[in-house]
């Protein structure tokens, strides 16, 4: 997939742009001021795979307990600053990678040149994060395309106090909790500058909505080469955040799968096993292995042998019974109420 050509920003141990990986990150769900807590979820964060962790700022208390943070993290921390240029200083003289900064809210010229005089003084990066709902000329009457424009007037107009200065080190975002719309605009910032880009929905919802909608709105996105890094927002686990937005990585193969890959057919009117709960089991056997495996579970011949051929290791159903299949070859007929035995064996083979 070719990526969107940008300039490279450095966030503190890692940089953001085409040349390099779009990086998964979050933001983390406890009181800053917890720092236990705080560092606790870091680590989980970490663990799944996230690349870089923003934390909310919005008191002087929160920025001293962000330092603290900070000194005992190693993933780049980012401050998301709203409302205060004081919070910001004080974020980026903590320590703070990169801050997140909100046209929306922080508007005096005066405070911008003191917050971009002391990121430069301390080499980070900001991130200017356009927000729908805080555009300033924002009426609840504005028709779907002028919003999309707004918000790139906004942004545009933000970059130029940045660029007077000269200080470019900018990441760019504009989020909307429309999936069109964040889409649209997007496409528009790839369109007129060469910053790299975060992506995401903003107040996507409970995961049920949130997930498909930040997976479409992502998705579209990098598939056309958009994107250097990504935040699934959704109102639950950050943990969570961090899977899914390494899966839309995976599926668009902008990252590798890491140990098992586990396909199973949706099952149909044609299915002639019990292939939900034959999955779910392969799925908990498949939890101990760290190698890349290809495992397919499928209930019928109509497509079971082609993905068969393409797996380590297959069953495709026929009546009461399973073919099992190794690197696409069949090398044997078990019963159904034998097939998870023998493909627990096939597994271990492995
Ligand atoms: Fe239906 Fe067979 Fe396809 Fe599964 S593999 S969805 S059972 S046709």
């Amino acid at each position: 997939m070719k990526r969107r050509k940008t300039k490279t920003v450095t966030v503190g141990s890692i940089k953001l742009g085409t040349k390099y990986p779009v990086v998964v990150q979050t933001m983390t769900k406890v009181f800053t001021t917890d720092v236990n807590a705080c560092l606790r979820q870091i680590r989980q964060l970490e663990t799944a795979g996230c690349g870089m962790v923003r934390i909310a700022v919005p008191t002087k208390a929160d920025t001293e307990a962000f330092a603290k943070i900070v000194a005992k993290t190693t993933i780049p921390v980012v401050a998301d600053v709203h409302f205060s240029a004081a919070r910001a200083i004080e974020a980026i003289e903590a320590g703070a990678a990169k801050i997140r900064l909100n046209p929306g809210n922080v508007k005096d010229p005066k405070d911008i040149r003191r917050i971009i005089d002391c990121a430069k003084a301390h080499k980070i990066a900001i991130r200017i994060g356009v927000n729908e709902a805080s555009i300033r000329d924002l009426k609840a009457d504005v028709p779907a395309a002028k919003r999309t424009a707004l918000m790139l007037k906004e942004l545009k107009g933000y970059v130029s106090l940045f660029e007077k200065t000269g200080f470019d080190n900018l990441v760019l975002s504009a989020k909307s909790a429309n999936t069109v719309r964040t889409i649209e605009v997007n496409r528009a910032i790839a369109d007129t500058f060469e910053y790299p880009m975060h992506l995401g929905l903003t107040h996507a919802g409970l995961p049920e909505d949130a997930i498909p909608s930040s997976s479409v709105a992502i998705g579209t996105l990098l598939a056309e080469g958009i994107g250097d890094t990504i935040r699934v927002s959704i109102a639950g686990d950050p943990v969570q955040e961090i899977q899914i937005g390494r899966a839309i990585l995976q599926s668009l193969g902008l990252e590798q799968k890491q140990g098992p890959e586990l396909i199973v057919c949706p099952t149909c009117g044609r299915c002639q096993i019990d292939v939900v709960s034959l999955a779910k089991k392969v799925k908990r056997l498949l939890k101990g292995v760290t190698k890349p495996l290809h495992v397919a579970v499928m209930g019928c011949i109509v497509n079971g042998p082609g993905e068969a051929a393409d797996a380590d290791i297959a069953v495709c159903a026929g009546a009461g019974k399973g073919l099992i299949y190794k690197n696409g070859k069949k090398i044997a007929t078990v019963e159904e109420s034998n097939l998870l035995d023998a493909l627990k064996q096939e597994i271990e083979k492995y």
